[in-house]
């Protein structure tokens, strides 16, 4: 199924969240990845089952109303991949712009789409008010594929989408998922900037039980050891 309709896009959810600081947080449906450890693969791999389509103004116009209930100074969309539908992402936040300029627009992605289109990039210089967390799933390409499912030269598009971000000046950091970190990644970053490295956020795992099946599937029992169950 489609996540993307016209200029709409799927969410199964609005909600006020702690992270940030508290954040508006929007969870769309929909990812070109497919993570072992992904917290919300049920809305990912089943999209037909769950939410509904809203144009961009709907959505940032709910995020606006909630940031501005709980005193949050950020939105966010979350749940699966925000960048899927290009036009629409960019729509979201320029009318979260339009509508609170003070509030930050927090764009959590993979970053495929970001290596894979440099002019992606250059859309997202349109926003002021946008800061990226660029989600590393593991820190090596030979583990790529076990983890993600995919093909493991999208590695390399990962790092081309921290490339972008930096050549072209997007205030942006990169999150690791520490279990797989690995001082290869850290390398590659340093070799765009010795100063992304000082960006890098760690992040710790939780897996669920329901995602400790798949995790098992994918062969990275040798990893539970060190990952929160
Ligand atoms: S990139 Fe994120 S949303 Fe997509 S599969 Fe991985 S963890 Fe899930």
């Amino acid at each position: 199924m489609d996540v993307c309709k016209g200029n709409k896009r799927k969410y199964y959810r609005f909600r006020a969240d702690r992270f940030y600081g508290g954040i508006a947080t929007a969870d769309c449906m929909g990812c070109n990845m497919d993570c072992a450890f992904c917290w919300s693969y049920r809305t990912r791999i089943h999209p037909e089952r769950f939410g509904d389509f809203y144009t961009p103004e709907e959505v940032a116009e709910r995020l606006v109303k909630i940031a501005h209930a709980h005193d949050f100074r950020a939105v966010r969309i979350s749940g699966n991949e925000p960048t899927l539908c290009k036009d629409h992402l960019v729509d979201v936040i320029r009318a979260v712009e339009l509508s609170d300029p003070t509030l930050l627009f927090v764009l959590e992605t993979n970053g495929i789409k970001l290596g894979e289109d440099e002019k992606y990039v250059d859309e997202l210089l349109k926003c002021h008010n946008l800061h990226v967390r660029l989600s590393f799933k593991t820190g090596t390409p030979e583990n790529f594929t076990q983890i993600t499912n995919r093909p493991r030269e999208w590695f390399e598009l990962q790092i081309k989408a921290a490339e972008n971000l930096y050549n072209k000046n997007v205030s942006f950091h990169p999150a690791i998922v520490k279990d797989y970190a690995d001082a290869y990644l850290v390398q590659r970053l340093s070799d765009i900037s010795p100063e992304i490295v000082n960006r890098i956020e760690y992040e710790s795992l939780r897996i669920y039980s329901h995602i400790r099946k798949r995790m098992r599937e994918r062969g990275l029992v040798s990893a539970q050891n060190s990952v929160e169950f």
